[in-house]
Parts: C-alpha cells; structure tokens; sequence
C-alpha cells in the first residue's frame, strides 16, 4: 500500500460529479485486501465501471464534499456534503428493476471494482449515490455505509418491537447491528465478544454483554434468560464457524438467524436444527436503497446513533501505521475513520 499521484477524473458527465472525500472508514473488506484475501482483482475489464484490476484506491464507507457537478444534477450543489452511496449498478437488469442494486448482476463498489475510491482525493460518482447529509456531521457521514450493512441484515432478520436478539461478534459491524436492533425496538440485546476491551463497549451502545464465563454454553445461558426458549433472532456479525454454531443454537423455534459476517472459509451446519426448529436463515449482503435511505432518516433523526462506532479518527498520512497494520492484528478498535480531505 503506498500514497502516489494518479491523474484525476475527467469532467463530469450530465449525471455525474466529483466529489472529495472527508472522512473514509476502513472496513474488514479492505483489511482482506491488504493482507492479500482480497476479491477485487479484476482478470477483465470490469464490465460497468472499467475498472481493470490492480492498482486499486480502496475506500467504499466515504462522506464528502461536492466540488463539480454535471448540467443535470438536482439533488445537491457545490459545497454540499454528502454520504456516497457506493454501490455502483446497472439499472437495467432484473435486480435493478425490482430495486435490489446489491443484487445487480454487474454491481461495482467503489474502493474495489471501480477506478474511484474515498482514500483518493476525488471521486467520480453518479447522480444516485450523492446523499446529502444535512446537518448530520461528516465523520459520521462516513459511518453509514456500514450502519446501512447492519440495519439490512436486522430488518432482513425481521427484528421487531419487544425482542429478544443475540449477536455474535461486538466489531463495527456487531456494534451497529446492536444499534440498529435497539433502533428497531428489540427489548434486549445480549452480546457476545471475546475481546475485553470491545465487550466493555456493549454496555454503552444499550447492549448486555454475556459473561466470559458463559461462554462454553452461550445457548444454555440465552435459554435460562428467555424463559427456556431462546433468542427471536440471532446475528452472526463475528464470521467464525464456532460464533455461527452458536447462534444457530441460541435462537428459538420459529426464530431466525441473520448472517451478514463475510465468512473467510465453508460452514458446516445440522440442517435438521433448521427444519426440526422451524428457523428461518437469511443472507444479507450490502443493503437495498430502501435500508441505505432508511439509515441516513433515522440516523438524522437521532434513532439509530451510530457516532460512537468511530473509536480512532487518524489522518491520511498515518492511514498504514495507525489504520491498517492495526486493523490487520487482533485490535480493541471498532471503526478506524481516516481524514482526506479537510
Ligand atoms: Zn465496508
Ligand atoms: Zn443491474
């Protein structure tokens, strides 16, 4: 990874602007990638965005600021800040129509299949993926992306009023899907981290972290405070065969288990549990516009508080020695946010 000048974007088109990202949030995505577990090396030319294939400028959780727009932009003005929605589609496929752009069959995300990353001082985007954000702070602009990933997968996993939810794993990712299940109106949420340091953070984000000493039976201590049934709805936001194990076991007949963790290898699972239990499992990748638009309102709003998920703010400068090579070790950190743009 190194810092190197690249010749920046041409004009916009109609329903085009250039943006400079402020603040940039480095994702686990990003960590594969520099540790070299990364996806995004392109053999061909990608086909919607061009983008072909290494060097790549890494960065998809971005806000930042307007500085060129096309003739036909409505949405915002020069100046503006916005939070870049950076998943690049088609708008013509099947997925597209029905609105589902996570689903497109040639999606791009900018900071992995696209020339354009928010580590780059400018940015080319379309029309659609300008938010502006209206008062809400740019830092926290940069923490929507994921806030979005999370609320996805507790809307997908049908979090609702009143519940019981476990999650697996207190990263940005755990964190937020807390906040975003407590934003939801789920009762409790009980969470559990190996790490001390991040599960010390649960508390304060309206979780209830599960004691180190519960760990060898995480299904057996959930049973005992539910009344012997067990969680609605588990969230494996930790990505570890062990932690999917878990949740599959702690939640109740007719409940639902929500897996929006990347795996890095296979699962194997009891296919039984699901029948026998009557459990729903979902996937959930990305988000739809509906969950993105839906995070930004409620985040707005002061519903879905997701400021505090930043625990490091480092400028560019220090983005390998403070932000990766940290992030690439076990680390207490949740979401490093980088400075671009000032
Ligand atoms: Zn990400
Ligand atoms: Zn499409």
């Amino acid at each position: 990874m190194r810092i190197e000048e690249v010749p920046a974007p041409s004009a916009p088109g109609p329903l085009q602007a250039i943006v400079s990202p402020l603040w940039s949030g480095i994702c686990g995505t990003d960590i594969k990638e520099y540790t070299g577990h990364g996806t995004s090396d392109y053999a061909a030319r990608h086909p919607l965005t061009g983008y072909e294939g290494r060097p790549l400028i890494l960065g998809h959780e971005f806000s930042a600021r307007v500085e060129e727009i096309g003739a036909e932009i409505e949405n915002v003005k020069v100046g503006d800040e916005v939070a870049v929605y950076p998943l690049l589609h088609c708008g013509k496929c099947e997925a597209c129509l029905r609105g589902e752009y996570q689903n497109c069959r040639i999606k791009a995300w900018n900071g992995l299949s696209s020339p354009w990353g928010g580590f780059g001082e400018k940015v080319l985007v379309e029309h659609y993926q300008l938010t502006p954000l209206n008062g809400i702070p740019a830092s926290t602009g940069a923490l929507i992306e994921p806030a979005a990933v999370a609320l996805n997968a507790a809307q997908k996993a049908g979090v609702s009023a009143g519940d019981t939810v476990f999650i697996a794993g207190a990263g940005a990712i755990g964190v937020l899907s807390l906040l975003a299940a407590r934003a939801l109106g789920a009762a409790q949420v009980h969470v559990f981290e190996l790490n001390p340091k991040r599960a010390a953070l649960v508390g304060k984000f309206g979780g209830t972290v599960i004691p180190a000493d519960a760990a060898s039976d995480i299904p057996g201590y959930l049973r005992n405070i539910t009344g012997g049934l067990g969680v609605d709805v588990a969230i494996d936001a930790a990505g570890k065969p062990a932690a999917n194990a878990t949740a599959l076991e702690s939640v109740k007949p007719g409940g639902t288990l929500a897996v929006p963790a990347v795996h890095l290898e296979a699962v194997t699972f009891d296919i039984r549990r699901i029948t026998r239990a009557d459990l729903t499992m979902v996937g959930s990748v990305g988000y739809t516009r509906h969950a993105w638009d839906a995070t930004v309102a409620m985040v707005r709003s002061g519903a879905y508080p997701i400021d505090g998920v930043a625990t490091a703010k480092i400028p560019l400068t220090e983005i390998v020695a403070r932000g990766f090579e940290v992030l690439s070790q076990p680390s207490d950190e949740l979401k490093v946010l980088v400075q671009v743009n000032e």
